[in-house]
């Protein structure tokens, strides 16, 4: 095959758009493309394949191969030379298809003649759609100027295929945005919702990828780059940044000002493409580099380059943020994942959260479970599928979302949400009563919390007190340190809200999963065992300080308790507690008035802490295990990893073997214990944890309902009994004995 010059490219571009544009079905339109690339690439073979759905390719024209195989010859994603490129989303370019690795020979297309293969995706910023193959006998590889004009066409056949170029009266030849398409994810907050979809950034439609003026458009991109590159240098230079943030903005500043880039989508435009086109061209190309690249700094810099092509694009297209659209009624926000300040400012208006990314700590995850709106994270591919308007269900206790669902499906959702609804008024009705169980024990139970947006649960749910607030997230959701005076009028309104009630502030727990996006990462081997915490608060006690301070000023006289995180050793809550002792002599000196009562706590959440001195146990105020962090660290099972964060059983006899041991030392001392990892929010394992004895239970809100709906019918003397009559045994898990002694006593 003769090499080909960049003339063919533009000619052939211009033959697609013209038979485009000739009227006639989506079939006959994808037929003539056919036909034409294999006219044009001289190739005997021309094939494309388009996704039925998420991971089902199907042939759907082909020049060369056995017709009868088109719409019958299916692939699933990865399967076969085909599938690899969709899975990859880089081109395979072989002279010798049947040797090569993961070759899936498919005897109904004919194709076992044809030696040379080159594939390339068709795709839309990373949105995969299909994949364009040409074949030929002769076994040649395809040279690099063929690799590029073929993936050129791909880049407009995956903007008519966007636009329905393909889809013909009453078929559907691509599932896409069309089908009912079932995603399962994970949980982020439990909970489900109804609703449409609002997606958080619009998508930018591209309705000329071919363009005649090659000159034109090189006017274009330039003058768009040139406003890019000023819109980024006014954000550098209108910042009052520090040290660390210039660094980020510097680097991406200079990818904005990258030859590199500019030089690459010029090509683009001289092979034919419209501006926009050769920017998602390019764009395309970026988010496939992203995924195969290790390292997090590399990642994270191609994150930045993909963030300039949407700028980029809205400059071109002046389709901005506010595309017009009208966020509809129940919206259902659907993004591959969004900051928390940016889901704050949403608020409450939205019935549910549907990231393709996103993970269980990840700060959004906290903001939703503040705001008590159902999350699904991991819903790979929602945002491809998902269209403004579009009908969605969120089943954020299975991690699973419904677009555009069959009415059956529907229907059966809505019979679900109804008796959620019914079992909340149940609870709501339990509000004002205690957590009694059968056999008169009454167990206190308490919310944990940490935005603004949690306070109205205080009241609603019914719960004592905050067990826990986590002063982190003030931290977390702002782009700068928050000042001392700052924070102390949030802490007072957070005690006026409690109302008398106790609220356990603590200090602050950062590092680990928890990263504040003005302090500089550190790049830790094992972050969850790494410099977090406490170990942050004392080595560079500073903030610890001003937080004690604030903290003291907000209670202007009234009660305050204080706990500590991620105490190790006994020496560590003895620093951390001379520091706030210090402040409260300092403020005092300053004329401030001391609290009524000082209780001031440490969190257990390495199991170090459980064989502390009898000293340690005499020295707190009180005791809060962690269960979060204790289980991750007693299994070593990391709490972040999907693979292994449910392996193990909270009703394990080993953990609760050894929480019956903290219990002992705490009872020997007469230290109070509570308990506020996400497991006394779980109605079995809170049941359990107050048979064992654990008479304090810090939980979301809407936990609360139904904890205290089962411990106000269980019999926890009796329950006690069981566990240890099965610990006795010698079982793994009392799981089993626990679920039917529960089931039987209702
Ligand atoms: C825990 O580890 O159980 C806990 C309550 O703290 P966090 O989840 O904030 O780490
Ligand atoms: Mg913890």
């Amino acid at each position: 095959m003769p090499e080909r010059s960049e003339s063919d490219s533009r000619k052939l571009l211009k033959r697609l758009r013209d038979s485009l544009a000739e009227p006639g079905q989506g079939q006959d339109r994808l037929d003539r493309i056919t036909h034409l690339i294999a006219d044009s690439m001289r190739s005997e073979v021309c094939s494309i394949y388009l996704f039925r759905d998420t991971e089902t390719l199907e042939l759907c024209a082909t020049e060369g191969l056995l017709q009868e195989s088109v719409h019958q010859t299916r692939l699933r994603l990865g399967e076969g030379l085909v599938g690899r490129v969709a899975l990859n989303g880089i081109p395979i370019n072989t002279a010798d298809a049947p040797s090569e690795k993961g070759f899936r020979f498919m005897p109904e297309t004919g194709e076992e003649i044809y030696s040379s293969f080159l594939g390339v995706p068709i795709q839309r910023v990373g949105e995969k759609l299909g994949v364009l193959v040409v074949q030929s006998r002769a076994a040649r590889q395809f040279s690099d100027d063929e690799v590029y004009a073929l993936e050129v066409v791909a880049m407009v056949l995956a903007e008519m295929t966007e636009l329905g170029a393909f889809l013909g009266e009453g078929e559907a030849l691509s599932a896409l945005h069309k089908q009912p398409v079932m995603f399962r994810g994970a949980t982020g907050q439990e909970g489900s919702a109804e609703g449409n979809v609002w997606l958080h950034e619009a998508r930018v439609v591209v309705t000329n990828p071919v363009a005649d003026d090659a000159q034109a458009e090189l006017v274009r991109i330039r003058a768009a780059v040139g406003e890019l590159r000023v819109s980024v240098d006014d954000l550098l230079a209108a910042q009052s940044l520090d040290k660390e943030q210039k660094q980020v903005l510097e680097a991406y500043r200079m990818f904005a000002h990258s030859r590199g880039w500019l030089r690459r989508m010029e090509e683009d435009i001289q092979a034919g493409l419209s501006a926009e086109a050769a920017v998602e061209k390019e764009q395309s190309a970026t988010r496939a580099r992203l995924s195969q690249v290790p390292d997090a700094y590399l990642r994270d810099r191609l994150h930045d380059l993909d963030d300039l092509s949407n700028r980029l694009l809205r400059i071109l297209t002046g389709q901005g943020h506010d595309t017009g659209a009208e966020m509809p009624e129940n919206p259902v926000l659907v993004a591959r994942n969004i900051g928390p300040a940016e889901l704050l400012e949403y608020g409450r208006k939205l019935r549910g959260v549907v990231l393709s990314e996103g993970s269980v700590g990840s700060h959004a995850a906290i903001v939703a479970r503040a705001l008590a709106i159902p999350l699904v994270i991991h819903a790979q591919g929602v945002i491809v599928e998902a269209l403004n308007g579009d009908p969605i269900l969120v089943d954020g206790d299975q991690g699973i979302v419904h677009l555009r669902p069959e009415e059956s499906v529907a229907k059966a959702f809505r019979e679900k949400i109804a008796m959620q609804t019914q079992a909340q008024q149940r609870y709501a009705d339990l509000r004002d009563k205690p957590a009694l169980s059968l056999d008169g024990q009454t167990i206190s139970l308490q919310m944990n919390a940490g935005l603004m947006a949690d306070l109205p649960s205080l009241e609603g749910s019914g719960a004592e007190g905050v067990g826990l607030f986590r002063t982190e997230l003030q931290f977390l959701i702002r782009s700068r340190m928050p000042k001392r005076d700052e924070l102390a009028q949030l802490y007072a309104r957070v005690m006026d809200a409690a109302r008398g009630r106790r609220v356990a502030f603590r200090t602050l727990d950062i590092g680990s999963d928890k990263v504040l996006p003005y302090m500089k990462p550190q790049d830790e081997p094992n972050p969850a065992m790494g410099w977090r915490a406490i170990r942050v608060g004392l080595d560079k006690p500073g903030v610890l300080r001003m937080q004690a301070q604030a903290l003291i000023r907000a209670a202007a006289g009234r009660p305050l308790t204080i706990m500590f995180p991620f105490i190790t050793e006994y020496a560590e809550y003895i620093s951390a507690r001379a520091h706030i002792l210090n402040q409260i002599d300092r403020e005092s000196a300053m004329g401030h008035p001391v609290p009524a009562s000082l209780e001031i706590g440490a969190m257990l959440e390495t199991p170090s802490l459980a064989y502390a001195p009898r000293a340690f146990f005499e020295a707190t105020d009180f005791i809060s295990i962690g269960g979060n962090d204790l289980k991750q660290f007693f299994f070593a099972a990391d709490r972040e990893n999907e693979r292994v964060r449910r392996r193990y059983d909270t009703l394990n006899a080993s953990f609760l073997g050894f929480i019956r041991q903290i219990i002992a030392r705490c009872d020997e001392t007469g230290t109070s214990l509570s308990f506020c990892g996400e497991d006394a929010g779980r109605p079995v394992e809170a049941a359990v944890l107050a048979a064992m004895g654990l008479k304090n239970l810090s939980m979301r809100p809407a936990s609360i309902g139904p904890v205290k709906a089962l411990i106000r019918r269980t019999d926890l003397t009796a329950l006690r009994a069981v566990i240890l009559a099965e610990c006795d045994k010698g079982v793994e898990t009392i799981r089993p004995a626990v679920m039917d002694f529960l089931a039987k006593q209702n």
